[in-house]
This record gives C-alpha cells, sequence and structure tokens, in this order.
C-alpha cells in the first residue's frame, strides 16, 4: 500500500497560532489521511497556551525543537523580535530534524509553516521539500506584510506619517498608522525583521489562509489576479477554522458557563482580550468603572495589567504571583455580583461564545476570536492592542463587514487612558443601540455564511481539498 503522505508542520508560539495549526493538522488526518508532524518551539511556549496538542487525534504527532537562548536580547525588546529570533535561531535544530523525518520511511512529502515562521520555508527549500505558508490572520494582513519591505524601500518616514492612506489590493483603504503595529517605528530592530517576514513569505508555494469569502470577497478576488500574473503564490481560502464547541457535562462544565445558564438571553458582553493582550493598571480600573456605568451584565477574563506591554500576557511575562483581581477598584468585585463575572487570566471562549446569554464581545480583534465571533454571531467592540489587530479593526468596522463597533482614533490611542465614559457608552451601544443593532444583523449574516462554508461539501472542504491534492502530487 502506498504511504500516506506526510505533512511536517512548524507551529510558533501563542494559542492564536497553536490552535488553528492543531485544527489544520486535524483536518489533514482525519478527512485525508495524512500524516502530521506538527514541530512547536520549547522556547517561550506558555503551557497553557499549547493544551490543543494534548489531544490529536491519531496520525498526528509532535515534535519540539530545543530551547535557544535570547537572553542577549535587550531587556524591552519588541515581542516579535523575540519571537523571530527565537525562531531564526532554532533553524539548524529545524534542519536536523528535517533530516532525520527524511530519513524514515514517511519521508516528508511537504512541510508547511505558521505565519510567523517562512524564514524556515529556506531549509525546506534547501531540501527539496515544497512549502506552504499556513496564515492564521486575514488576507489583508498578509497582503499588507507582504508591502512591508516596498513600503521600507520607498518611504522614509514613520507609517503614520504617510501623506496618503495606504491602498492594498481589494482592500479597505488604511491610514499608516493602522498597519501592523511592529512597522511602526523604523528605528526599533523589529523593523527590519518585519522586511525579512515579507521578503520570506515570497519562498512559498502557496498560503493556505485562515479566511473566508463572505469575509473577504473582495481581497480574494484581488489576491487571485496578482497570483495569476505570477506576483504572489496562489492563496487558498480554508477558512473558517474554529473549534467546535465541546458539549461539556454539568460536572466539568467552567462555573462561568453556569452562571451564563441563568442570564437572560443576548444579555451579557463577553470582554476578552485574547490570549496576550494586557491592559495598563489604570486603564483597568477604568474599564472596570466603565463596565458598571453601562449597567449591562458582563463576563470579563481579567488578565495582570502591565505599564510597558500590552501583549504581556502573550508569554506569561506579566506578573502572575498575584490574583489579577486584585488590581480591579476597591469593592468592584463584590458590587459587581450578580451582575458581572469575572475570571481570572483564562476562560473556555468558544463555549462562551455560543452560549444564548452572549449579545457582545468587547475584543482585541486577534483574528481568532474574530473567526470564533463569527462563527457564533456575536457583534463586537474591537478594542485593538499590538500586532495586526488594528487592521483587522478597520476591516471588521468597514462597511463591507460590519461586525464591529469602532472608530478612530482608536481607542487607546499612543496609551492614552479610554474614560469610563465612553467605554460605558461604547458598550450600551453596543448592547442596546441602533450601531450595535446593525452589527447584530451582519453577524447574524455572517454566522450563516460561516455555517455555509464549512459545512460538508462547502467552500472550506473544497479549498482543503486542493490543497490536499496538491500536497499528495508531490
Ligand atoms: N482563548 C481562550 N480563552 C481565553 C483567551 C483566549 O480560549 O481566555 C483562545 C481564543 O478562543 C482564541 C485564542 O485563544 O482561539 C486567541 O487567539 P486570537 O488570535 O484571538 O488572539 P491572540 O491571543 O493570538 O492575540
Amino acid at each position: 500500500m502506498a504511504q500516506a503522505p506526510h505533512v511536517v508542520m512548524l507551529t510558533s508560539s501563542g494559542a492564536g497560532h497553536v490552535l488553528p495549526v492543531s485544527e489544520l493538522a486535524k483536518r489533514l488526518a482525519v478527512r485525508h489521511g495524512f500524516t502530521v508532524t506538527i514541530v512547536t518551539y520549547a522556547s517561550l511556549s506558555t503551557p497553557g497556551h499549547s493544551s490543543p496538542l494534548a489531544s490529536l487525534p491519531p496520525g498526528v504527532s509532535v515534535a519540539a525543537l530545543p530551547e535557544v537562548s535570547i537572553s542577549d536580547l535587550a531587556a524591552d525588546a519588541h515581542l516579535v523580535t523575540r519571537i523571530l529570533t527565537v525562531i531564526n535561531r532554532a533553524l539548524p535544530q529545524l534542519r536536523d530534524l528535517l533530516r532525520s523525518l527524511l530519513g524514515l520511511p514517511a519521508g516528508i512529502t511537504a512541510f508547511m509553516t505558521d505565519m510567523l515562521c517562512p524564514a524556515a520555508l529556506a531549509v525546506s527549500k534547501e531540501m527539496g521539500l515544497p512549502g506552504y505558508v499556513f496564515y492564521t490572520s486575514s488576507l489583508m494582513s498578509l497582503l499588507s506584510l507582504l508591502y512591508t519591505p516596498e513600503l521600507s524601500r520607498t518611504t522614509t518616514c514613520e507609517c503614520r506619517d504617510l501623506p496618503e492612506p495606504v491602498m492594498l489590493p481589494g482592500c479597505v483603504p488604511l491610514h499608516g498608522a493602522d498597519l501592523v503595529e511592529p512597522v511602526q517605528n523604523r528605528s526599533d530592530p523589529v523593523y527590519e525583521l518585519m522586511v525579512d517576514l515579507g521578503l520570506n513569505y515570497l519562498l512559498a508555494e502557496g498560503f493556505i489562509v485562515n479566511t473566508m469569502d463572505a469575509l473577504e470577497h473582495e481581497t480574494l478576488v484581488a489576491f487571485k489576479e496578482l497570483s495569476d500574473k505570477g506576483v504572489y503564490p496562489p492563496a487558498y481560502a480554508v477558512g473558517p477554522f474554529t473549534r467546535r464547541r465541546c458539549p461539556d457535562s454539568d460536572e466539568v462544565k467552567h462555573s462561568c458557563l453556569r452562571w451564563l445558564d441563568n442570564q437572560p438571553d443576548g444579555s451579557v458582553l463577553y470582554v476578552s482580550f485574547g490570549s496576550g493582550g494586557t491592559l495598563s493598571t489604570a486603564q483597568t480600573a477604568e474599564l472596570a468603572a466603565g463596565l458598571e456605568a453601562s449597567g449591562q451584565r458582563f463576563l470579563w477574563v481579567v488578565h495582570h495589567p502591565n505599564d510597558k506591554d500590552s501583549s504581556a500576557a502573550y508569554l506569561g511575562t506579566a506578573a502572575t504571583d498575584a490574583d489579577p483581581l486584585r488590581y480591579l477598584p476597591d469593592g468592584f468585585v463584590e458590587r459587581m455580583n450578580g451582575t458581572g463575572l469575572l475570571v481570572p487570566l483564562w476562560a473556555p471562549q468558544v463555549e462562551i461564545l455560543n452560549h444564548v446569554a452572549v449579545g457582545g464581545f468587547m475584543s482585541h480583534g486577534g483574528w481568532n476570536s474574530t473567526l470564533e465571533s463569527v462563527a457564533a454571531g456575536v457583534p463586537m467592540v474591537a478594542w485593538p492592542l499590538y500586532a495586526e489587530q488594528r487592521m483587522n479593526a478597520v476591516m471588521l468596522s468597514s462597511d463591507r463587514v460590519g461586525l464591529a463597533l469602532w472608530e478612530r482614533p482608536p481607542l487607546g490611542k499612543d496609551g492614552a487612558i479610554v474614560p469610563r465614559e465612553e467605554v460605558a457608552a461604547l458598550v450600551r451601544e453596543l448592547m442596546e443601540g441602533e450601531k450595535g443593532g446593525m452589527a447584530r444583523k451582519k453577524a447574524d449574516h455572517l454566522r450563516d455564511e460561516a455555517e455555509i462554508a464549512s459545512a460538508a461539501g462547502g467552500s472550506q472542504d473544497r479549498a482543503l481539498a486542493v490543497v490536499a491534492g496538491m500536497v499528495s502530487l508531490h
């Protein structure tokens, strides 16, 4: 019998990467009979964020690259500098691992890397392996990263000072300040790393993108035109990859879901800034006061505040010694008893978003959170904090998509504190206002579209079949 195709998939650390990579691996194994080796980094990994790796089906295994040191980096080095430095320094270990896998009977049919590790494509290419990028965010943000080398070459000012809007093909116009956060400061070492990232993407044979037509129709059309002309490798829209809701038994049900069971339908605002989003101490207190002033029910996943880094929780670098609820205003937890539920650090997001009591999502706009909100039909308030989240907010709040409330200047611009009155007004608007009502209609429509895309034989299955067919041919 012929050997099943064997795909090696490299994932960077962080829930937002490990989760969709695990989903792709599962589908290739279960639906297409592939074997998959998921390769992770021992450095910078946070055990809680890697939990999806504990429940993989037969045919999917995991190998970790050994720890590499980045202790020489400045203590305040950008999160992306730290991640990309680990990826670059672990390339020799990746080469060794690929060599040893190539020596086994299964060999390697193709190599796939998640969006932060395209540098690894040079290694797979060296070994004659076809390489793909699994892009775990919007196609629009991929276009923006592909554009970074040109931006760097053709301009000298900071992005926020660009005189004209940035017109990426098939995308809503962007202000320079809406481009991904690590390209916002040319003098930070992360800027050059982002330029390299954009160049390395061109080593791919194709982009497997966690998006869907209903969210990015015009962008997909424009991208196809460019790839047909040979400007970029082709893109395959395999989204939305969201985890399935687990029907927990009552005994293992998270207490926050039991609390939701007792709230009226559509009445609760879910507040969470993803695995990494971190507010300052003052902003945490102000958000608390704003939620209280809104008079709405809410469920808030509270992280430790950090006054320097809006992504501090991403790699677990925030203080973990104390209960994060300790940083909330005096008496807040007691006063909110009944109206608001505070969950420290982590909550079962997919189950929460799909609970009938949840009527809105205040989110940092991470792409997985966005797709989970779409799949659950929940409208959003976008509160972008880092990475490509501001670009996501622009797209989600545009007339094209209309899922999220977001206004310029963005919440918390330049570190300014969003006052409680503004928080309260936004929350009321989302939950009870006219704009919130419109976003809810769009959310219902997008949920239907997501269901159609991910139903058997839908666009997701078809795109994945194309990818699987292409990989099998190698
Ligand atoms: N997540 C979760 N519980 C939490 C926080 C996050 O289950 O308390 C999951 C969330 O459902 C999503 C992922 O972690 O699948 C976060 O990915 P996203 O791209 O939204 O943001 P990131 O954390 O990468 O900034």
